[in-house]
């Protein structure tokens, strides 16, 4: 396989899709795009607007509205991007368990998934990227040449999130950042599936440079035209 220009990294949540994304780009020197961020930053501003969640009108409305800008990291605390929405810094804001709760509702709507979608290709289209999210291969990018899906058991998935916790300034114990996230992956069901042609790598106790490394193998290999495991190493 040539580099592809274009790698679509879908999963559900906290299997892992940005630290693996970032440090693939960063190894392919490519734009790093975490998609979800542009769904979290839309719920911030709908609870800082005081709109009701459940009214989808309002919300799509504001989807049509709102700047959401994805930067280079202007702060040295550990963010891999800035994230701004009409021009205020929200990076850290929208990792908070409010727009945790709120986010998969949100990203239900049609009208939100129709303007976030259109934004999502336009980057796509322009840059040689890595992009994470949950229908990045099967929507947003379909003819992405290589498409991963990563998957998790949950109470791995959990763990990782809670390890995230002091950067979130958020004080859940382990069980109910288990139960949020059981939530939505239920709520998310409706986007979450592998493309036909994504390869699935299941990662629980890999390690990300460990997955990095098959993964930049993995496209030298199928550029050769050797026959590829789909396994991962352990
Ligand atoms: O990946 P992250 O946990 O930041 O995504 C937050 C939420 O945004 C997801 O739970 C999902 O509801 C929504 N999302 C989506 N499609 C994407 C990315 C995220 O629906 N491509």
């Amino acid at each position: 396989m040539q580099k592809p220009l274009v790698i679509a990294i879908d999963g559900p949540a906290g299997a892992g899709k940005s630290t693996l994304g970032a440090l693939l780009a960063n190894r392919l020197g490519y734009l790093y795009f975490d998609t979800g961020v542009m769904y979290r930053a839309l719920t911030l501003a709908a609870l800082q607007s005081g709109i009701d969640l459940a009214a989808s009108d309002a919300v799509e409305r504001l989807a049509q509205q709102i700047v959401i800008e994805v930067i280079p990291p202007s702060a040295d605390d550990g963010r891999q991007y800035t994230v701004l929405a009409d021009g205020t810094d929200v990076t850290w804001a929208i990792r908070s368990p409010e727009v945790e709760c709120g986010v998969s509702t949100v990203a239900r709507y049609p009208g939100v998934r129709r303007e976030m979608i259109r934004q999502q290709q336009a980057i796509g289209h322009r840059n040689r990227v890595v992009m994470v999210g949950r229908d990045i291969g099967t929507v947003v990018m379909p003819d992405a040449a290589l498409k991963i899906y990563l998957e998790a058991t949950l109470d791995e998935r959990a763990r990782r999130r809670a390890d995230e916790r002091e950067h979130h300034d958020d004080s859940r114990p382990l069980d109910e950042i288990r139960s949020a996230m059981a939530l939505r992956d239920t709520m998310d069901q409706h986007v979450l599936r592998p493309a036909d042609d994504a390869v699935i790598l299941k990662n629980d106790g890999l390690s990300p440079e460990a997955e990095v490394n098959w993964i930049i193998d993995f496209i030298g290999r199928s550029g050769s035209g050797e026959a590829h495991s789909l396994i991962p190493p352990r």
